[in-house]
Formats: C-alpha cells, structure tokens, sequence
C-alpha cells in the first residue's frame, strides 16, 4: 500500500464528487413541518432548557458524548512537516473517517491557525463544551507534550496527543509480544532508542511502564548518544540521560535486545542488527522508510522479530489499531481524561487479542489462509473486527475502575453487543 498509489489516484480520489471526505447526516427524521419544529424551533427548546438546568444532559440530547475534534496546527504533518493548517486538512478529515468506519464516532476536523501554545491551549479549552473528546494530531514537538499536559489539567473530557501515545501503545503491544516469543522479560531487556521526539519519547516512557529498566536504555537523537555529560539536553531529553556512554548507535546495538527507530531512514546497517542478541527485535519505525528496510533486516538474519509502520510487510505498527477504540471506550463510559491506567490496558489487550486465533475475515483480507501469533504476527491487523469489541471495553473498564467514568457501565453483555451492532 505504500508504494502503491499513485499521485493522480490519491488526488482524483480527493477531488471527485464533493470534495473532501466527510460531511454531516441528520441522525432524526426531518420529513414533516412537525419534524423539522421538533428540530428546531419551538422544541430545540425543551432541551435546552434541561441541559441549562443540568449541564450533563448534553450527553442525553445532543451528540456530544459521540463527537470528537481531530485537532492539529499543521506543525508536524506525517512526515511532511509544517505543511501549515490547511495543507493538514485532508490528513484530519481522513482521521475523521477511520474514527466513524472503526468505531461510529463522529468527528469534527479542526485546524488552528496557530503555533503558539497559548493560543493553541485556549482555543481548545474554549471548545470543550462541543466535544466528548479531543484528538490532537501532527503538532510538533516540544509544544505538543506541553499543550497535551495542559489540556489533560484543564478539560474535562478525554484528551490524547495520537502521536505520542497512539504509538507507544501499539508498538508496547507488540513489544511485549515479541519479548513473549522469545523468552525474554522486559525488566531485562537492553533497548536502543534512535529518534528523542515526540514518539520516541512517549514510546520510551511506555515502555518504562511496563517494566523496562531506565538504566537498561540507551537513546539517541542527531547529536549521538544522550548521556549525562552532554550539556545541549532540553528537559525532555534529560530524562533520558545515562551515565555511561555510546560512541555511536553502532556501538551500543552490540548486544542489544531491542532497537526502536524512531527517527529517519537508513541508520542501521545490516552488521549492525547482525551484532545484536539472540533473537532481536527490531521495531523500525521511521515512516515512510524505516531505519533500516524489512527485507535487509530479515535478511540480515533468521532469528530476528521485525515490525515497521509500513502496510506491505507484516508486524505493521498502525496506530489505527488503538486511537478508535481507546477513544470508543473512554466516551462510552463518559470519562473525564485518558489516564495511564487505560493506555496500559489498551496494550494488554492488544498483545492479547494478537494470541487468539484469527477469523477467517481477517485471514481473507490480507490474502493469508492461517495467520496465527508467531514472529510474524504480533499484533492483530486492522480490519479485526474484534479490535473494537476487544479494546474498547478493556479502556472503559480501565477508565472505571481509576474512578475516571462519569457514567459506568454494569451490564458488559449489553455492552459488547452494542458495539458489535
Ligand atoms: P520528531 O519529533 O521530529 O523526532 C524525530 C527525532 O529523530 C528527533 O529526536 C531527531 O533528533 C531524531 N533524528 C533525526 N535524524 C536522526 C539521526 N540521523 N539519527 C538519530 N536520530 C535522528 O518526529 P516523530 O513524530 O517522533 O517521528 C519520528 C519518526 O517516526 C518519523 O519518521 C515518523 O514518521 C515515525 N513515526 C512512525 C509511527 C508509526 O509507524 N506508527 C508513528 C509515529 C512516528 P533531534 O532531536 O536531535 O532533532
Ligand atoms: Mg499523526
């Protein structure tokens, strides 16, 4: 898929009919003058004037609680960079649509014509009244960690930066598989980093969480290794910084478990996945050519666990697989923030759900007759229908049981029967 298309495919696909990608469809009859004076006026009134009353009623009489901003400046763009916040649009409308074929939630796409997180932060706080939740995408780093930690404080409703976390928890995921295949335990493990952006940084501090050792770490950005002695750290890096010191990413793969790329194309050699451990894994991310290609790395050896972004090779680290369904469940349970507690049960069941055995729709879309958990399938694929059935309830029940829902949910038949309707 991505070498595949073609300029004037994607272009043509954009272009015809209405332009664009997403438009808004009434959810209640609107054929009769009695109709349309229950839509609007007079009875638009009646529930104004219960929500006035109760402010929670705009969950029961508007579409709030199903309702989520994409919401981007335009900074940090796939990996075509500040492109600015109109050239963002078809990227957030696209957003919009995996949200509503995945898990039905509408989405309004917002583009701010801002860099400057103030402006950003206030903007967003003042639009919480419309939304259940707040996905903010392709912000650059370092003001989307800040923008991201002062919406959380500030709103109300579920707030995730998908950059950030939509990776770390797709790629823990399939992380704590790989470890599972090989024998190895994470505590254990040493792990190289390259990238200390956006991802790389929430990835790393995911994988804190899930029992990776600080000391057993080793990150690097353009400059080399982030260590102590450096003096060129921001405050997000520092976090980072070990003591001992790599000359070179080369040096510090010698032996390693784990690498994790998230950075550019082409930092890593063949010889160099050829020196690290027994049974590696490799999950080069750099999108859209990884840090060093899928068929090098196999190649490189046999006993390697390789995932990349990329659609055309397996172990695809797709945040697809997390954002529709974290954000189902958080909604569904009217949750006030997106906590550490629900990203680690979206991973937990993720890496779970990889080991069940796969239905024959999922086997039939990529063209496979068996596909089943082993070195080459370490997280489910994205037309899993049980993605939804399987992740969203895990995040609601996170999300209940840190006292973060608003509205709980008792009967998890009823619920996963929704959701599968
Ligand atoms: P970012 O915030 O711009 O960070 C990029 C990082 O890469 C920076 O820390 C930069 O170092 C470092 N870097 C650049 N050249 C390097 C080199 N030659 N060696 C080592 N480090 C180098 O970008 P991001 O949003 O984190 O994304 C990074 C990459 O991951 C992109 O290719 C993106 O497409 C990919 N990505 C993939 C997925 C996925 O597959 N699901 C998800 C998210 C991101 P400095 O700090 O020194 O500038
Ligand atoms: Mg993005």
């Amino acid at each position: 898929m991505n070498q595949k298309i073609r300029k004037e495919d994607a272009l043509y696909y954009h272009s015809k009919g209405r332009p664009g990608k997403i438009q808004v469809i009434p959810t209640k009859e609107f054929n009769t003058q009695r109709d349309l004076s229950l839509a609007y006026s007079p009875g638009v009134a009646d529930p104004c004037l219960e929500i006035a009353e109760n402010v929670e009623n705009v969950y029961t009489y508007t579409a709030k609680g199903n309702l989520v901003a994409v919401i981007s400046n335009g900074t940090a763009v796939l990996g075509l960079g500040d492109i600015g916040p109109e050239a963002s649009k078809p990227v957030m409308e696209g957003k919009g649509l995996l949200f509503k074929i995945y898990a039905d939630i509408d989405v309004f796409d917002i583009e701010l014509n801002t860099k400057d997180v103030d402006e950003f932060v206030r903007t967003v706080k003042i639009l919480e009244p419309t939304f259940g939740g707040i996905n903010l995408e392709d912000i650059k780093s370092p003001e989307c960690f800040e923008i991201e930690a002062r919406l959380k404080k500030e709103l109300n409703i579920p707030v995730m930066h998908d950059d950030q976390h939509g990776t770390a928890i797709i790629s823990g995921a399939a992380l704590l598989n790989a470890l599972e295949l090989v024998g190895k335990k994470i505590e254990n493990v040493r792990i190289v980093v390259s990238g200390a952006g956006a991802s790389a940084i929430s990835c790393t501090k995911l994988y804190l969480a899930l029992g990776a050792s600080a000391s057993n770490i080793a990150m690097f950005d353009r400059k080399g290794h982030i260590h102590t002695a450096r003096t060129d750290l921001d405050e997000l890096k520092i976090q980072f910084a070990t003591d001992n010191k790599y000359d070179s990413l080369e040096s510090a793969l010698e032996g390693a478990d784990v690498f994790l790329g998230l950075s550019v194309a082409n930092v890593v050699s063949q010889d160099m996945v050829r020196s690290m451990a027994k049974d590696p894994i490799v999950l080069a991310m750099a999108n859209p050519d990884p840090e060093i290609t899928y068929p090098d790395a196999i190649a490189a050896r046999q006993d390697i666990i390789m995932a990349t972004g990329r659609s055309d090779y397996p172990n695809q680290v797709n945040n697809v697989l997390g954002f529709p369904y974290i954000f189902r469940g958080a909604l569904d349970v009217r949750a006030t923030e997106i906590n550490e507690a629900m990203k680690l049960a979206a991973v937990r069941a993720l890496a779970d759900l990889a080991k069940k055995p796969v239905p024959d729709i999922v086997n039939l879309a990529y063209n496979e007759s068996n596909l089943s958990f082993g070195r080459n399938y370490i997280i489910p694929k994205p037309v899993d229908p049980r993605l939804l059935t399987t992740v969203a309830p895990a995040v609601a029940k996170a999300a209940m049981e840190t006292g973060v829902a608003r509205f709980p949910i008792t009967d998890w038949d009823t619920y996963e029967q929704q959701l599968s309707s």
